[in-house]
C-alpha cells in the first residue's frame, strides 16, 4: 500500500462496462439466458442454440423474432439502451424478461460478438461485430426476419474470470438446465439445441405443458405426475407434480417460475417440501413444475442483475397457496388426518352435565344430545326410529341394529380375518360393554385393513405398512440405537451360495447392528445364533437367505447398499398379503405405522394407505 492516499477518479466507460458485466455474465449459461430471453421478448416462435465447448469457445442463439433495425444495431449494444421500458415507473409493471438494457453491452465487453439481424419491413439485414466493447465492423447483410448472435471467446480479455470457468461439460450441463426451464415455460416455441455438433434437443411446438414435459423429462416421469392449480386474491399457481410414488434424490427436477421467469426462491422450495413432507421419505424430492402468476406490483424482479432471484412481497400467502395447491392436486394428506378415528363419544347419561339436573330436565337434555349424536354419526335422518336405551323403534330396527353392530365392533372383534365379531351384540345403548373409544378395524381379503378416519375411511395395505415400520426400526438400529437380539433356542445352520457369502461378508457389520448374531461355520456355511427380537417369524432362516440373495454381488457404495439392505429386510420380514391378522394386531400395526415419520408410504415409495373421503362416498351414493 502506498503511504499517500490515492486520488479518487471516475472509471472510464470500458472499465465500468467490464465491472457491470461481472454481474450479468457469469458463465456461458448466463449469456445464453440473456440472449434467449431477448429472443422470447422479440416474439420468436423458433429458437436455436448452438454450443462449442459448452459455450466457452462459442455459442450462438438464432431466432425468428422481430429483429433490430440496422440503424439501431450499435444502440442495442450500448449500456442502458433498451426498447422495453421508458421510465423507472415501467419497471414495476414490466412484462418482458429484459428491461435493464445491460445484457448485450456487458456481453460485448467481455467477448467477441457478431450480430446479424433483420426486421420484417427492411429489404436487407445488418451485421455488427464487436470486440471487447469496440465496434469493429458494421455492414448490410442478408438474412430472414430475426436475429442471430454469436458470442466467441468468452472472457478472452478478462483472464482472471476465464480461470473460474468449470469444464466444458459442466458449462454444458448448466446451459441445458437453463434451456430445460425456458422450454418448459414456453411450450409453444420450437427449440433446437446442438452442442459439439450433436443435437441435444429438438422440440416441436407443444400444445400443453404435459406434452412439453413428456418431451423434456420423459414419458415415465410424466405418467407419475398430476396437474395442480389454485388461485387466491389475484395470485395463482398451476403446474404438474409427481405423485409420492415418483421421487428423486435431489431437487434438480423442481422447476419454479414466477410470471414465467425461472427463479430460485427459498420460500417456494420450502412450500413444495412441506406439501410432500409426510408423503415421501426424508431426503427424497418430488418432480415439480410450478408456474406462479402474481400481479406485477407484488414481485420485485430487480433484486439480482440476472433476475434469477425475485422478492415476493406476500411470501406467506404465496407459500400457503402453493402448498395447498400441491396437497389438493396430488391428494397429499397430512398423516394426522388419516389416523383411525373413534368418532365422538356418545352422550353419557352419567356425565355431570346431565346428572346435576332435575330428572325430567336431564332426560330431555339427554334425549336431545342423543338425537344430535345420531344425526351426526349416521348422517341425515339418523334419529328416525332409533332409540338409545332399550328397543329400537319402528323401521329403525334394521338400520339401528347394523349401526349398533358396527359401533360395537369397535375394539371388540377378535376373530382373525373375518371382520366384526367377538362381542355379542347387545340391545342396550350406551350400556353395552364395547368401548366407543377405539376405532373399529376389519381385515379385507387378509390383505387390507379398513378403518374409519375423521373425514371418511382408509384402506391400509398390511404389507406396505409393516415394511415401513420395519424399515424405520432397522434404520434406527443401524444408526446406533441398538436393537435387542433374541437368542435362538436351536442355532440355525445355513448353507450359502457364493453370492450369498459375498453379500454376508460385505454386510456382516450391518446385519449385526440390526440384531442378527451370525458366525462363520466352515466352508460356505454360517451359524445363526440370534435374530432381531422384534422379528415375528424368520422362517427357519429363509428370511436371511432371501435378504442375502437380494444383496448378492451388490457392489454399490456403502450408503446405497445400506438402503438396499434395509429395504430387503423390511420386505422379507414384513407380514405378507394373505396373512390373517387379529384386531389387536391390526391396531398395533396401525399405531406403529402412525408413529413412524413417513406413515404414508413404504420404503419403495408405494402408498401404505388409500383414503376415501366422505365427500367421495356421498357422490357415489348420489347424496351430493
Ligand atoms: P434489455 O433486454 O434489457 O432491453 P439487452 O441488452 O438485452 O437489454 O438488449 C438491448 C435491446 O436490443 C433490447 O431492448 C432489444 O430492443 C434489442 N434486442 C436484443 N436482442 C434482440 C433480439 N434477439 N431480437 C430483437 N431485438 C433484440
Ligand atoms: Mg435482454
Amino acid at each position: 500500500m502506498a503511504e499517500e492516499p490515492r486520488r479518487i477518479r471516475v472509471l472510464d466507460g470500458a472499465t465500468i462496462d467490464r465491472i457491470a458485466a461481472g454481474e450479468v455474465v457469469e458463465r456461458p449459461a448466463s449469456v445464453v439466458k440473456e440472449l434467449v430471453e431477448n429472443s422470447l421478448d422479440a416474439g420468436a416462435r423458433q429458437i436455436s442454440v448452438t454450443l462449442e465447448d459448452g459455450g466457452l469457445t462459442s455459442l450462438t442463439v438464432d431466432d425468428d423474432g422481430h429483429g433490430v433495425p440496422f440503424r439501431d444495431l450499435p444502440l442495442a449494444f450500448e449500456r442502458h439502451a433498451t426498447s422495453k421500458i421508458i421510465t423507472a415507473a415501467d419497471i414495476m409493471s414490466v412484462g418482458s424478461f429484459g428491461f435493464r438494457g445491460e445484457a448485450l453491452a456487458s456481453i460485448a465487453s467481455v467477448a467477441r460478438v457478431r450480430c446479424v439481424s433483420r426486421t420484417a419491413d427492411a429489404d436487407m439485414g445488418g451485421m455488427l461485430e464487436i470486440e471487447g466493447g469496440e465496434i469493429i465492423r458494421r455492414e448490410p447483410a442478408p438474412r430472414n426476419r430475426g436475429t442471430t448472435i454469436t458470442v466467441s471467446d468468452l472472457f478472452y480479455n478478462t483472464p482472471a474470470r476465464r480461470k473460474f470457468m468449470k469444464t466444458a461439460q459442466a458449462e454444458k450441463r448448466a446451459v441445458m438446465r437453463l434451456l430445460t426451464q425456458l422450454a418448459l415455460a414456453n411450450p409453444d416455441t420450437r427449440w433446437l439445441v446442438r452442442a459439439e455438433g450433436e443435437t441435444l434437443l429438438d422440440l416441436r411446438p407443444a400444445s400443453s405443458l404435459t406434452d412439453r414435459a413428456r418431451d423434456l423429462l420423459g414419458a415415465s416421469v410424466v405418467a407419475h405426475m398430476a396437474r395442480f392449480e389454485n388461485a387466491k386474491g389475484g395470485f395463482s399457481v398451476s403446474g404438474l407434480a409427481s405423485r409420492p410414488t415418483w421421487t428423486r434424490g435431489n431437487r434438480e427436477q423442481q422447476y419454479v417460475f414466477v410470471n414465467r421467469r425461472p427463479v430460485d426462491n427459498a420460500a417456494l422450495s420450502q412450500a413444495i417440501a412441506q406439501a410432500y413432507r409426510e408423503s415421501i421419505p426424508a431426503g427424497r424430492h418430488a418432480v415439480v413444475i410450478a408456474f406462479l402468476q402474481v400481479p406485477a406490483g407484488e414481485v420485485d424482479v430487480n433484486v439480482h442483475p440476472a433476475k434469477t432471484e425475485v422478492r415476493l412481497l406476500l411470501e406467506r400467502e404465496i407459500f400457503g397457496l402453493v402448498k395447498s395447491a400441491l396437497v389438493d392436486g396430488l391428494g397429499l394428506r397430512r398423516a394426522e388426518d388419516l389416523r383411525p378415528w373413534t368418532g365422538d363419544p356418545a352422550p353419557d347419561p352419567e356425565a355431570p352435565e346431565f346428572r346435576n339436573l332435575p330428572p325430567h330436565e336431564a332426560a330431555e337434555r339427554l334425549a336431545r344430545a342423543q338425537d344430535d349424536y345420531l344425526r351426526r354419526h349416521f348422517q341425515r335422518g339418523g334419529s328416525a326410529g332409533f332409540e338409545f336405551r332399550g328397543v329400537p323403534r319402528g323401521q329403525g330396527e334394521l338400520f339401528g341394529a347394523a349401526a349398533l353392530r358396527a359401533q360395537q365392533s369397535a375394539g371388540g372383534a377378535t376373530e382373525p380375518g373375518d371382520g366384526p365379531g367377538g362381542h355379542a351384540v347387545t340391545d342396550g345403548w350406551p350400556g353395552a360393554e364395547a368401548p366407543l373409544h377405539a376405532a373399529p378395524f376389519w381385515q379385507l381379503h387378509r390383505t387390507y385393513i379398513v378403518t374409519q378416519i375423521r373425514g371418511g375411511l382408509v384402506l391400509i395395505d398390511q404389507h406396505n405398512s409393516h415394511e415401513r415400520i420395519l424399515y424405520n426400526e432397522a434404520q434406527r438400529s443401524l444408526g446406533g440405537a441398538g436393537v435387542p437380539t433374541q437368542q435362538l433356542l436351536f442355532p440355525a445352520h445355513l448353507e450359502l451360495t457364493p453370492g450369498q457369502v459375498q453379500a454376508w461378508q460385505s454386510h456382516a457389520g450391518q446385519l449385526q447392528a440390526m440384531g442378527f448374531t451370525i458366525e462363520p461355520f466352515g466352508g460356505q456355511s454360517i451359524l445363526v445364533q440370534g435374530v432381531p427380537a422384534s422379528l415375528k417369524n424368520w422362517n427357519e432362516g429363509r428370511l436371511l437367505l432371501d435378504i442375502l440373495d437380494d444383496l448378492a454381488w451388490d457392489d454399490k457404495p456403502s450408503q446405497e447398499n445400506q438402503v438396499d439392505l434395509l429395504a430387503s429386510y423390511a420386505c422379507h420380514a414384513a407380514v405378507r398379503a394373505g396373512e390373517p391378522l387379529t384386531v389387536p394386531e391390526m391396531q398395533n400395526l396401525v399405531d406403529q405405522l402412525f408413529a413412524t415419520d413417513q406413515p404414508l408410504s413404504c420404503p419403495h415409495g408405494r402408498p401404505t394407505l388409500i383414503q376415501f373421503t366422505l365427500g367421495e362416498l356421498e357422490k357415489r351414493f348420489g347424496r351430493a
